[in-house]
């Protein structure tokens, strides 16, 4: 059965702002956080995940994205309490 292809739409948009659509493209995107581009007509929101998951965009995102501080003040409550036993 032919699957349509899916189009970058409002939707994906707004879940993921930091995407543009490329210009006279309906399926190819352009990352800003990375500056690269990639096609989601085949793979919709499982290729946005797969690019926002790559190390390249991980590291290009780092800062805009509300990573978990470890360590500082409140890494006493990573101690491992079987340490007592
Ligand atoms: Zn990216």
């Amino acid at each position: 059965m032919p699957k349509a292809a899916t189009k970058f739409n409002f939707a994906m948009k707004a879940d993921f702002p930091f995407l543009k659509i490329v210009d006279g493209s309906e399926s190819e995107v352009f990352c800003t956080h990375c500056k690269s581009k990639f096609d989601i007509s085949s793979g919709g929101r499982a290729s946005i995940k797969k690019h926002t998951d790559s190390a390249k965009h991980i590291k290009a995102a780092d800062g805009y994205l509300p990573y978990q501080y470890r360590g500082g003040s409140n890494s006493r409550e990573g101690i491992n309490f079987r340490d007592k036993i």
